[in-house]
Formats: structure tokens, C-alpha cells, sequence
């Protein structure tokens, strides 16, 4: 097995549920996760609002807190230290400070949530690099700031500054230098939302691709923006209602997305190879967590939904290239499974 495709993290068979209080019902925001990433691979994840999309990204990263619990499940890191793996989900929190940064390192969704506004820069450098290097002094804290800084385009002065003085892209633009600060292996990525715009997405974007094939950590980086991941992920997975409903290249989702969901998407967002055209999005809205519709969760807005559809989930399926949770698509490779062989034994 060659660096490239060795296991870096191994998520299997995740619940995660938010507890509500005594008279509210719990939400489970993910299920049944199965999801795999491999080092120095980047990895996009898609979907409509509140499909899971964070929610996964805190369990992996396990910074989720209260309300949030995960019911079942592992988060299995292979690091130089664990070649045969180490489940976060068991481990405690002195352990998991031993992980964070040097092995996984995430980016929010707020940058402004994570850098404390009155705080300089370089201060918060200094707590990230001290906690992984109890004995470095004061210059070479200085020389590391404006070396990550610089990575990131930003001008090395700025490490006097207060996160409240920067803008909203060069403060997303700063936690990805702090991100990148221990060297992990591993850095996950949320949308930044509102401080930045979509230009400033692609470009902060562009950078990180720009250090991940210098460095070689691989990036697990969420968005709506389903056209974004299809030019700069290997591989993407779709969240639908808190499931991964279809998962393969990025080349095979662009090119030939199964699920219809999957489809739905990618008919929503331009692509930059096709010439413009109308869009659709998808009519209706996804299901409240609290009252799934039996079988797929898809079913009330899909226009290929069968019988079964309603009677039993789909589980993910290997499909030609991809994996998907849809029963059209597996019956129609059954079928055709059916028609080669027969044809095979004429
Ligand atoms: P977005 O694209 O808007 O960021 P998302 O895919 O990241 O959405 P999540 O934020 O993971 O979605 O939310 C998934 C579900 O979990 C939603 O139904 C949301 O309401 C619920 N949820 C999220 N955080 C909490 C919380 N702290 N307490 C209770 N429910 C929560
Ligand atoms: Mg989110």
C-alpha cells in the first residue's frame, strides 16, 4: 500500500444525537456514518443546510459538546504513534489535547468564534505552538507566526494585530496559518459562512491546496457549494438528512452522479466546463430529523421513488464508481448484473 493510499482516519458506522431537553425529542444529526480518508487526500462533503454536515465534522474532530452525544460508533486514527489505530470516540481529553493540531486540526465555520477577538495574533500562535512545544522561546514563536502567516498570504506584521481588526477572510486566512501551525496530518475544514464571500472561498481554497501539495496533510472540507468541491476534491461525499446518501471521485459525482438527490444538486450549481444554462434546485425541502419519512429519506422529493422506497432504507451500495443509498440505482445494476451474465452464458 503506497503513503498515498494508506488510511488516515476511519469513521464507522456513527450516531450522533443531539439530547433534548425533558419534553423536546433528541435529533440525530448523523447515522450510520461509514467514511474513510486517506492521507493526503482531500475530501469534500456537500449538502443542504442542516443535513449533518458540522455536526460530523465536531464528532470527528471530537469538539463536540453538550447537547451532543455519540451513541455508537468509532473514529478510528492511524498516526505514527497508533499505526493500528486509536478510536477518539474512547479516547479522554488529555488524550485527545495530545491529537489536536499535531494530528487534526479543524477551521471552523466562524473564524471569529475561534480567534479570540482582543487577543493578538501572535499571542494565539504562541498557545497553539507552546502546547506542543513546551520549550520555545519568544523569537522563534515570532519567526513560526510570520512564517505560517506568510503561507497564507498574509504579511507578517499582522501578528500584532487583534483578530477584530482584520476582515472577515484574512481572519479565516489566519486560523487556517494556526491550523497549519504543528504540521497535522489532517486538517477539516466548515464553510466559512458569512464573513467571507464566495470569490474569498475559492481563494482561501486555492491556498490550502497550494500548501496541502507542498506538505501532503490531507483536507476534509465541508460545503454547500457543490461546484467547488467538484474542482478541487479527490473524492466527496453527500449528506442528506444526517446520511451519506452517495460517496465516490469527484470526477464520477460531476460526471455521473447517481442518487437522485446527488443529481438534483449537481443540476443546481453551474460547472465552469458546461456552457450556462437554466438552473433547477431541487422542489421541497429536507425532512425535520424528529419525523423522517419511513424508508428513504429522500422518497417525498425524489420523481424516481418506487414502492420500496417508502418500506426500507437504503443502505450504501457499490454502484459502478460510486456508492449510493438508492434502490432505483441498485436495482438497475442488479438488473444489468443480470443481463451480462446471462448474455455471458448464451
Ligand atoms: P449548515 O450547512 O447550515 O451549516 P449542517 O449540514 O452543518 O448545516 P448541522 O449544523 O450539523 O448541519 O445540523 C444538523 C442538525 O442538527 C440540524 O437539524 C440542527 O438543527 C441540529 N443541531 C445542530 N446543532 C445543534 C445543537 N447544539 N442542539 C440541538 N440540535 C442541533
Ligand atoms: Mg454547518
Amino acid at each position: 500500500m503506497t503513503a498515498a493510499s494508506a488510511p488516515l482516519l476511519s469513521v464507522r458506522d456513527l450516531d450522533v444525537m443531539y439530547l433534548g431537553l425533558t419534553d423536546e425529542q433528541n435529533v440525530k444529526a448523523c447515522s450510520d456514518i461509514d467514511l474513510e480518508i486517506h492521507r493526503g487526500e482531500i475530501l469534500g462533503i456537500a449538502g443542504e443546510s442542516a443535513s449533518g454536515k458540522s455536526t460530523l465534522l465536531t464528532a470527528i474532530t471530537r469538539l463536540q459538546n453538550p447537547p451532543a452525544v455519540t451513541p455508537k460508533g468509532e473514529v478510528v486514527l492511524y498516526d505514527d504513534r497508533h499505526p493500528e489505530g486509536i478510536d477518539l470516540v474512547q479516547a479522554d481529553e488529555r488524550q485527545l489535547r495530545a491529537f489536536r493540531w499535531s494530528d487534526i486540526s479543524i477551521v471552523m465555520q466562524s473564524a471569529m468564534a475561534c480567534l479570540n477577538p482582543v487577543t493578538r495574533l501572535v499571542t494565539q500562535f504562541a498557545d497553539t505552538l507552546r502546547a506542543h512545544q513546551p520549550r520555545i522561546s519568544r523569537a522563534e514563536i515570532r519567526e513560526r507566526t510570520a512564517e505560517l502567516l506568510e503561507m497564507v498570504g498574509i504579511a507578517p506584521g499582522a501578528m500584532d494585530k487583534f483578530a477584530h481588526e482584520l476582515s472577515g477572510g484574512m481572519r479565516q486566512r489566519a486560523l487556517i496559518a494556526l491550523a497549519l501551525a504543528c504540521n497535522p496530518d489532517l486538517i477539516v475544514m466548515d464553510e466559512p459562512t458569512t464573513a467571507v464571500d464566495v470569490v474569498m472561498q475559492r481563494q482561501i481554497l486555492t491556498h490550502i491546496l497550494r500548501l496541502q501539495k507542498e506538505f501532503g496533510f490531507a483536507v476534509i472540507f465541508v460545503t454547500h457549494d457543490l461546484s467547488l468541491l467538484l474542482e478541487m476534491a479527490d473524492r466527496i461525499a453527500i449528506m442528506y438528512a444526517g446520511r451519506i446518501v452517495e460517496i465516490g471521485p469527484a470526477r464520477t459525482i460531476a460526471d455521473d452522479p447517481q442518487h437522485p438527490y446527488t443529481q438534483g444538486l449537481r443540476n443546481s450549481f453551474p460547472s465552469l466546463r458546461e456552457p450556462r444554462r437554466v438552473r433547477h434546485g431541487i422542489p421541497g425541502s429536507p425532512p425535520d430529523l424528529r419525523m423522517l419519512p419511513s424508508g428513504c429519506a429522500f422518497r417525498p422529493r425524489c420523481s424516481e421513488a418506487i414502492e420500496r422506497c417508502a418500506a426500507e432504507r437504503p443502505e450504501l451500495n457499490d454502484l459502478a464508481v460510486s456508492r449510493a443509498a438508492c434502490h432505483v440505482r441498485a436495482e438497475e445494476r442488479a438488473r444489468d448484473e443480470e443481463l451480462s451474465t446471462t448474455g455471458a452464458q448464451r
